[in-house]
This record gives C-alpha cells, sequence and structure tokens, in this order.
C-alpha cells in the first residue's frame, strides 16, 4: 500500500504528493475539473495543528507554497483536481446537484494510515455551477473555519478547516465581498446525496462500486457481511443517531440539512447558515430560508430520519433483488431510529446533570427542567454550568419556586451529581452569533485579533474560563433578529 510520499524539489524543498482513488471511481461520478486561478493568493489562515496530525507539517514553514497550493493556482504532484457529482433533496425536492464550487484536489494519508479528503471551496465554477459563480466570501469562510473547528474542539465529529486564502478577487452577492477559499478537510465527501445521484442517474453496477468504495473506505469490517448494503445503512443511521445527539448537546443547529449536506463518515458537514442558540426553545431558526422550520433545532432528529429514509430509498437495488423484500428490511433498520435516538439522547441529558446511574423517573427530570428552561428563555450553555457551579444565573428561573423544587431532586442522595461527568459533557464556550459576528466583521476589515482571541477560547471548551466570561450577560435581543445565509 501507498502511504504519504513526500518528494523533494530541487532545492531541497518538500513537496505535497496526493494520492487520488476517488478518480479512480467510474467516470460518471465526477468531471475532472481543475480550481481556476486566482489573481492574487494571500494566506489568511493557516491551521498548522491539524497540518501536523496530517502529515503537513513541512508546510509549516512555506507560505508561498500554501497559499499556492490551496488556492488552487498550483497543482500538487498525483492530484487529479475534480468535482464530485452528487443529487441530493433540498427541502424535501429531489434535484441535481455535485460540487458547484469545490474541488476534490486528492487524498492524503496520515501518519496512522487514514485517508482523508483535500478539498478546495470556492475554487471556481465547475460543470455543476449551474448560474454560480463559483466562489465564496471571505466573510463565509473564516465562518466555516471558526465553527468547524470549534465543533471539533467540542468533541463532534466534523470536517476541518486547514487553510483560508484571500484570493485578491471579489465576489458579488447582495453586497461587494473580498473573495477567499478554504481548504477542507474530511474523511470523505462521500454523501446520501451522492448515493440519490449514482442510484437515480447510473447504472445497478456503479450502485455495487459506489458502496463497496464507501464500505472499503469507511466501515471495512462490513465487508464481509451477508448484506453490506444493509449493514451500511444501519452503521449509518448509528453514526448519524450519535452525531445528533451530540448536535443537541452543545445547542448546534445545521440549518440546512438537505440529503447533500448529510456525510456517509457522519461527520458535520457544510457550515452555511449553521449557529447555535442561546435561549433554550425546541424552534428556533436562524437561517433565512427555512421559513416553515423544516431545518429548526429540535427538528433536527426527524430530518435525520427523514434523510435515512431517503439513503435506504438510494439502497434498495442492491439490499435484495426482490423490491418488496428490498423495502422490508430497510424499514425493519429504520424503524429503529426512534427509540435508539431517544436512549441516546436521554443517556447524553443525563451526563449533562451528573446523572451516573438514572432510573426511569429521572426522564421526568429532564423534561420538567427543559420545559422549566423553555418557559423562562434561559440560556441552555450558562443553566447547566450554573448547576455544575452552584450558581445563580440573573434570570426569572432562578427565581422561580418551581425550579427550587426541581434542584433539591436532582441534588437528592439518590443522585449526588457527578460533577466530573457534568465537565465532560457541558462546554463552558461555544461559538455564540455575537462574539461570531463581532470576530468576523473585524477580520473581514483585515483586523485578525478579535478572530484569534475567540478561536484560542474556543479551542479549549472545557477549559478553566474565567467565570466572569463564561457567565458576560448575552445581548438580549440579538438572537431575535439574527439571520444566517447559504451560499455566501
Ligand atoms: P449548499 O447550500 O452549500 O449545500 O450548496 C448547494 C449547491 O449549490 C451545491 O451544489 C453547491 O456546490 C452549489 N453552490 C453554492 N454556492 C455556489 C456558487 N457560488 N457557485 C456555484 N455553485 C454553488
Ligand atoms: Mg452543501
Amino acid at each position: 500500500m501507498l502511504v504519504l510520499i513526500i518528494m523533494s524539489t530541487n532545492k531541497g524543498e518538500k513537496i505535497l504528493q496526493l494520492e487520488n482513488t476517488y478518480a479512480k471511481l467510474p467516470a460518471v461520478f465526477y468531471s475532472l475539473q481543475k480550481p481556476v486561478p486566482v489573481s492574487k493568493p494571500n494566506l489568511v489562515l493557516f491551521n498548522k495543528s491539524l497540518a501536523k496530525d496530517l502529515g503537513l507539517e513541512f508546510l509549516n514553514q512555506q507560505r508561498d507554497l500554501i497559499s499556492n497550493y490551496l488556492s488552487g493556482n498550483e497543482i500538487p504532484d498525483g492530484s487529479k483536481p475534480l468535482a464530485q457529482a452528487y443529487a441530493g433533496h433540498q427541502f424535501g425536492h429531489f434535484t441535481m446537484l455535485g460540487d458547484g464550487r469545490a474541488i476534490l484536489l486528492g487524498e492524503q494519508i496520515d501518519p496512522n494510515g487514514k485517508r482523508f479528503d483535500i478539498k478546495l471551496k470556492g475554487s471556481g465554477q465547475t460543470p455543476y455551477s449551474r448560474r454560480g459563480d463559483g466562489r465564496a466570501s471571505l466573510y463565509s469562510m473564516l465562518r466555516e473555519y471558526l465553527i468547524s473547528e470549534s465543533m471539533h474542539h467540542l468533541g463532534i465529529p466534523t470536517t476541518r478547516s486547514l487553510a483560508v486564502v484571500s484570493t485578491g478577487e471579489k465576489v458579488f452577492r447582495e453586497q461587494v465581498h473580498n473573495g477567499a477559499i478554504l481548504t477542507r478537510i474530511a474523511a470523505s465527501h462521500i454523501r446520501v446525496g451522492t448515493f440519490e445521484y449514482v442510484s437515480n442517474f447510473c447504472t445497478k453496477e456503479d450502485l455495487q462500486i459506489l458502496t463497496k468504495y464507501t464500505i472499503k473506505r469507511h466501515y471495512p469490517e462490513l465487508s464481509d457481511k451477508e448484506n453490506p448494503a444493509l449493514e451500511l445503512l444501519k452503521v449509518v443511521m448509528q453514526k448519524q443517531i450519535d452525531l445528533i445527539v451530540n448536535w443537541m448537546r452543545v445547542v448546534f443547529i445545521h440549518g440546512v440539512m438537505n440529503t447533500d449536506n448529510m456525510s456517509i463518515a457522519s461527520e458535520t458537514i457544510d457550515y452555511g447558515p449553521c449557529a447555535l442558540m442561546n435561549s433554550y426553545n425546541l424552534n428556533t431558526v436562524f437561517s433565512s430560508i427555512d421559513t416553515y422550520g423544516r431545518y429548526a433545532y429540535g427538528n433536527q432528529p426527524n430530518i435525520a430520519q427523514w434523510n435515512l429514509t431517503a439513503f435506504a430509498n438510494s439502497l434498495l437495488p442492491i439490499i435484495a433483488e426482490n423490491q418488496n423484500e428490498a423495502i422490508e428490511l430497510a424499514k425493519d433498520v429504520l424503524k429503529d431510529f426512534q427509540h435508539i435516538f431517544k436512549e441516546k439522547w436521554y443517556k447524553m441529558m443525563f451526563d449533562k446533570l451528573g446523572i451516573f446511574r438514572p432510573t426511569e423517573k429521572d426522564e421526568d427530570l429532564v423534561n420538567d427542567l427543559l420545559s422549566l428552561m423553555k418557559t423562562n428563555k434561559s440560556d441552555y450553555t450558562q443553566v447547566f454550568l450554573a448547576l455544575q457551579h452552584n450558581k445563580k444565573l440573573d434570570n426569572p428561573l432562578f427565581n422561580k419556586q418551581e425550579f427550587n423544587h426541581w434542584i433539591q431532586k436532582w441534588n437528592s442522595p439518590h443522585h449526588a451529581p457527578d460533577f466530573e461527568l457534568m465537565k465532560r459533557s457541558n462546554p463552558k464556550i461555544i461559538p455564540r452569533n455575537h462574539w461570531v459576528e463581532d470576530a468576523l466583521e473585524a477580520a473581514v476589515e483585515g483586523n485578525m485579533i478579535p478572530f484569534n482571541q475567540l478561536f484560542s477560547k474556543l479551542s479549549e471548551p472545557y477549559g478553566n474560563h474565567p467565570d466572569e466570561f463564561v457567565f458576560e450577560e448575552i445581548p438580549k435581543e440579538f438572537d431575535v433578529n439574527y439571520q444566517t445565509f447559504c451560499g455566501t
């Protein structure tokens, strides 16, 4: 097996050499396409610690080389740049999509032998661009960098951000922005939408090939099973449940959980209109286009199940020859979603409350707290920390009789909250909307100091941050009018 090869130039500098197994798959899976060069690449951010993890440490000292590679102006050796084809259900409607503004440069094998995609986002038009310009704004690429890395440090599976390079070119949206390219690192970019594309528009043999490739890359233990496609559905369902439970834990709202934005490796992917919530309310939506709350905070488990049904549907031709039998087999897997989710969600909530050995009655304890938090518009993150620190917050909740009763029940000898467990489950800092916006506003004006300060705090979400910072007052009206946008 070929592992990472780092070659040397005549000058003795190391250069990057990538693998490209995806380019060896059937040609209908992608379009070979080079990034469109940019006029003035300038490295804005480079994630040295991620570079080290990936075995790309040698790049750290070579800023020009990084900005040339990660703007797409120079193609690494062995790379066969391509745009991946995929389809997807967007807000429930099936459509053909594909990488309209991203290019897969190739795959890097890390020092542990794990394979990662290196993909440029905002790298110019592709055959899937439709009417889009193929570009991205500096603002939105910095936002993805900040929130995706924060999610990683919160302990949540996610695509990572290796770099942001500004292009020296303008991007036209409702306003004029500076353009930038993000380097996204992912276990792979295979989505539910990739399966939907192959199942709908390619042959059954192609579907077998995609399934085999996916299993080999992400779930090799399934390859010897009697029905690998069905096993793939099962494992992806389990992983998605874990992922959504984790999102619920830190109050992350993805905002656009279309099937093309659901990764088969079950990493959080596509940081478009995402945001984290302050006051607890299941109906919270920040995305400007999500008028009916399809992707609201509390609807995320239902949508995950909906997307998994679309995934199952695309696998039917290879689950069994007889399609009625295939449907029955798939249904039998999907029917477990709700109860597995519920069990894992309660377990996560018990951890947040430090309840080590819960009884069935403790489910009410969780429900009662959340209902009190909703009524009193309490900040979710701060309430758990206040409980953990035995602290009173300046929120009506803390003056309510019912809440005092609740605390007595929670603190009863039967429970004796495990504070170590709470510490591991309750982040002291999350990327709050007003902090993120302040940092980005300065960053797009060229001042990276607030961004770097915030980034550093978010890199240690369970660390010992000072109390006055953690319990800082949250601007009351900020979230009421806060809106996020796709594809900026
Ligand atoms: P997203 O909302 O990021 O999941 O994108 C949905 C689809 O729109 C994908 O096929 C993207 O590649 C495409 N897309 C988003 N923005 C652009 C753009 N500026 N130019 C071309 N394609 C885009
Ligand atoms: Mg997307």
